[in-house]
């Protein structure tokens, strides 16, 4: 369907002389430590981003690399790294997750959250909460306060009371804008969901995601984003987070296909990504993006569809962001 993306080079040291932001482009040098992230993937109009609204979206992405970098930078884990950036995101009215997270069909917000260690394999997601600020937070603490993996509305709403989590109003996520996206089932920033891969200075890899699902989806529609496997994975040598038309992800288990591509089929990160993400994904229709890390600190973020917010940051502290291929 779509056309193949061209995967440009990025050049590390971009030149003082330019006036340029840094460009991400979809694979980024290898790095002893830092994080990558996404906003979101999808049919994101030129015309339709306004220069303010542009300035404002790199400016939440440099926001959240630096707060995932400063984790890093004083010793913190990936987790720490993932939670932090991830926070920055949610409670930015630009992404589909916590503030800005779309609505469902009957005019709720429904938010989806996973959080994965790739050293111990824990991992935590919640579903369908309604209350919560920061999934994120809730996805940690199902991870680490409970026995659990995955718990789903009430229940996970109960949980936050017992782990000290805020809880807001569900009119704290109602912006106009994702309101009248919903009245107009508008297709634009279809995909807005964040995510966040991170390789702290020990080698440990971890993954989150952070969603208010598809705009217009039904009441109780789980997508990939909180599925481990699906939208969110990370292992001993592998870290992907999805972002995209969920229901191909979960069918495609893509985030643990591109990890067992590595394992398996001594594919490299970029290569495996690139398989799933602008092959097999592209053949079945499935529209998104992914953004991954490696053990060696390689990075990739191929989409495949016409832009995706991204951006990664490296030992050097300096933010990488851009949006269209
Ligand atoms: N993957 C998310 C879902 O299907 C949507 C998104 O990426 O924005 O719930």
């Amino acid at each position: 369907m779509r056309s193949l993306v061209l995967v440009v080079a990025v050049l590390a040291a971009c030149g003082a002389s330019s006036a340029k932001p840094p460009v991400a482009s979809t694979n980024a040098p290898a790095m002893h430590w830092g994080l990558v992230l996404h906003g979101g993937a999808g049919a994101i109009a030129r015309d339709k981003l306004t220069p303010e609204r542009e300035a404002a979206i790199r400016a939440a992405l440099e926001q959240a690399l630096r707060a995932g970098h400063d984790a890093l930078a004083h010793g913190g884990s990936s987790l720490d790294a993932v939670t932090a950036a991830i926070v920055i995101l949610e409670d930015s009215p630009y992404f589909n997750a916590g503030k800005g997270a779309v609505f469902t069909h009957d005019g709720v917000n429904e938010l989806d959250a996973a959080i994965m260690n790739g050293k111990t394999r824990t991992a935590g997601a919640v579903a369908g909460v309604r209350t919560i600020k920061n999934p994120i937070l809730l996805a940690r603490a199902v991870m680490e306060k409970s026995r659990h993996v995955m718990l789903v509305g009430a229940g996970a709403e109960e949980l936050a009371g017992i782990a000290g989590i805020e809880k807001v109003d569900p009119s704290y996520f109602r912006t106009e804008e994702r309101w009248q996206e919903l009245q107009n089932a508008l297709k634009n920033d279809k995909f807005g969901t964040v995510g966040v891969v991170a390789l702290d200075k020990s080698g440990g890899l971890a993954a989150g995601t952070s969603t208010g699902g598809l705009t217009n989806k039904r009441y109780g529609r789980v997508g990939d984003s909180p599925i481990i496997g699906a939208g969110t994975y990370a292992d001993d040598h592998c870290a992907v987070s999805a972002t995209g038309h969920g229901e191909f992800f979960i069918r495609y288990t893509v985030a643990r296909d591109i990890c067992a591509r590595l394992e398996y089929a001594g594919r490299t990160l970029v290569q495996a990504a690139d398989d799933v993400v602008m092959d097999e994904l592209v053949h079945v229709g499935g529209e998104g993006g992914v953004i991954a890390m490696d053990q060696e600190g390689h990075v990739a973020m191929p989409f495949n569809t016409p832009g995706m917010y991204r951006g990664y940051i490296g030992d050097d502290g300096v933010p990488h962001v851009d949006i269209y291929r």
